[in-house]
């Protein structure tokens, strides 16, 4: 028996990029079921995060008229990160396997037939892994880099360049699922939980359309959730900082006494207001990064569900119809401004 594989796709106001997304993604299932990778039963899920464009409707209406197609919708934007959990969640319960890729196909889809192929061979979590950066801006690209140095420094384990393209059995969503925490950081969750992995290399191209969903201050807030909720390298640095400032504060406190003893008693001002800056600096410091863990033990402590489904196309489409009776999924349905 072949695997059943879903594709599972976050979709953020991606209208623009669709059409040419379900194209691509079903000749590549046709493909894979022709060389008994994978089951006829695999699917494509689209996981609408609150799109305030066309993205649901396109969504919709590709379920109806291509088999390979499903979807879910969620109430509202969650982010990249829910979505893609809210996806994997809805898929494991029908797939052996599931591949997360995003909806824009910057990661090339021909390497997953080279995921299936380590699947085949009985790898349980495949790592897409860009061998070079040479599409993304410059800038884009020294954050990244940065970013995953810190990473290392704050001493959270991740696999480098690898965003979330990969494969994962049925047993490592199940087991990923049992991750109750608020902030999950999938790229530091999964390797976490272990099981046979391997990774494979491809080359990352261009946004064929519509602009990158992640602009400067999400990449920033992404990147902070990752370190603050892995990691206590900060606090500690911070209570070094404070060791040492102390250190330092004691030794010119007996330079500024033998000073005043021995010689030259004019202290100037600037050494006060910069010693005062500093100080203040520091303990401010302390106070915000005390507060970003008190406020992560409070979200923690809420134990709130991480999305809401809104519509369900996932199951079948047939299911839909029967519920257009329901008079709520009517008016939704007629509200659904048109595609073409
Ligand atoms: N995305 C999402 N919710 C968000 C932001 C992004 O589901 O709030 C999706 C988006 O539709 C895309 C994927 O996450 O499929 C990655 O976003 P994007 O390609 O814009 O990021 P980049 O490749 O520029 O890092
Ligand atoms: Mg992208």
């Amino acid at each position: 028996m072949n695997p059943i594989l879903t594709i599972v796709v976050p979709c953020y106001n991606e209208e623009d990029v669709l059409p040419y997304t379900f194209d691509q993604l079903k000749g590549l299932m046709l493909r894979l079921v022709t060389e008994e990778l994978i089951s006829k039963e695999s699917k494509i899920l689209f996981v609408d995060d609150g799109s305030r464009d066309r993205t649901w409707s396109m969504i919709y209406k590709e379920t109806i008229k291509n088999e390979w197609v499903r979807g879910l919708k969620l109430a509202r934007n969650v982010g990249h990160q829910n979505a893609l959990l809210a996806g994997l969640f809805a898929a494991k319960a029908v797939s052996d396997c599931v591949i997360s890729i995003d909806a824009d196909l910057q990661d090339d889809i021909e390497v997953i037939r080279e995921f299936l192929l380590k699947y085949h061979e009985g790898y349980e979590v495949v790592y897409g892994v860009r061998k070079k950066r040479d599409t993304d801006t410059f800038f884009k690209r020294s954050t990244a880099q940065g970013f995953y140095s810190f990473m290392k420094v704050m001493g959270v384990n991740l696999v480098y360049n690898h965003a979330d393209f990969r494969l994962m059995s049925r047993r490592v969503v199940d087991e990923l699922e049992r991750y109750g925490e608020a902030n999950l950081f999938l790229r530091g969750i999964v390797p976490l939980i272990g099981f046979r992995s391997t990774e494979v290399y491809y080359d990352r191209r261009e946004r064929l359309a519509g602009e990158t969903k992640y602009p400067l201050k999400k990449m920033l807030s992404f990147a902070f959730d990752g370190i603050t909720s892995f990691s206590v390298t900060p606090i500690r640095s911070v209570l070094i900082i404070g060791i040492l400032s102390f250190v330092i504060s004691m030794v010119f406190g007996v330079y500024f006494l033998c000073l005043k003893f021995f010689g030259d008693t004019e202290l100037g001002w600037t050494s006060i207001i910069t010693s005062i800056w500093c100080i203040g600096g520091i303990q401010l410091i302390a106070i915000g990064l005390i507060g970003e863990y008190i406020g992560k033990i409070y979200k923690e402590s809420k134990r709130r569900p991480k999305f809401a489904v809104d519509l369900d196309a996932f199951r079948s489409p047939i299911s839909i119809h029967e519920r257009v009776e329901d008079e709520y999924i009517q008016r939704s349905i007629q509200k659904l401004p048109e595609t073409n």
